[in-house]
């Protein structure tokens, strides 16, 4: 992309897409498809000089709840999503690999043969060699969710905003799948997401930010080229914070 007479409005950011993100039109697993797509995006905004961390979900492979409500003890069920976040992980990293992105994954269970295990300090020296940083197997608790786990790397690394790729433009007052005259909002604060309880990222993600005034932006990542818009002010989406838009340094 060819942007060069506009700064991103960001340094460094952290990329949470869930699992389903990238499973495209199947009804499990990945679409490999889909998952260059999100790649590309991720390269376009590393392009731009960003400093961009990621973390994938892994509901498109396992989700803890799913097991427990079949009788399932919950923290085994939930180490088997946390692994599926690894293999999403994985695949991003190949993805991103593919088309000359430096990446490195870094679990918060450890994996040795496969990835590296977490270390913050590391991870910071990784992103500023520009390299893009994926962190596997969410917070490497059991009950707790990817959504988390994108709120406390963002913390841990110092990130200026969170964001989070999704199926739509921002957060909505209604489904707009659903209902087409639904209102899309511009910017909100971390207090209302969590009074009205919008289902925008779970409630111990949307206090993790807020305490430590990290703002949440919503967008579409599959819309091609929107990664990059959204990190240079432009593009359609909402943004959570109460702060304004900090500019790059
Ligand atoms: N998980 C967990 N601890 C974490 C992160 C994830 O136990 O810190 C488990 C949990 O079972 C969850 C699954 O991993 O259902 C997949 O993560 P998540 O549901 O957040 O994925 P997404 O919905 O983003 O695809």
């Amino acid at each position: 992309m060819s942007t060069p007479d506009r700064k991103p409005l960001y340094r460094r950011v952290l990329l949470k897409i869930s699992g389903e993100a990238l499973m495209g039109a199947r009804e499990f697993g990945l679409d490999p498809a889909i998952v260059s797509r999100v790649a590309e995006e991720i390269k376009q905004v590393h392009e731009l000089g960003v400093e961009c961390c990621v973390v994938i979900g892994g509901g498109n492979i396992f989700r803890g709840i799913a097991g427990a409500s079949q009788g399932m003890q919950r923290a085994s069920a939930d180490y088997m999503g946390m692994l599926a976040t690894i293999m999403n992980a994985l695949a991003m990293q190949n993805a991103l690999e593919q088309i000359g992105v430096d990446t490195r994954v870094q679990s918060a269970i450890s994996m040795q043969s496969i990835c590296e295990p977490y270390i913050r300090r590391r991870a910071i020296r990784h992103l500023e060699k520009r390299r893009v940083v994926i962190f596997a197997a969410g917070t490497g608790n059991p009950f707790f969710t990817t959504d988390t786990a994108a709120a406390l790397r963002a913390s841990e690394m110092g990130c200026q905003v969170l964001l989070k790729g999704t199926k739509v433009d921002g957060v909505y007052s209604a489904d707009p799948k659903l209902h087409p005259d639904a209102e899309r909002y511009t910017h909100m604060t971390h207090h209302d997401v969590l009074t009205r309880d919008l289902k925008v990222m779970d409630a111990a993600a949307i206090s993790l930010a807020r305490e430590n005034g990290i703002p949440i932006v919503v967008f579409s990542i599959h819309k091609p080229g929107n990664f990059a818009q959204v990190m240079l002010g432009g593009g359609k989406y909402t943004i959570i914070g109460d702060r304004p838009i900090l500019a790059a340094s």
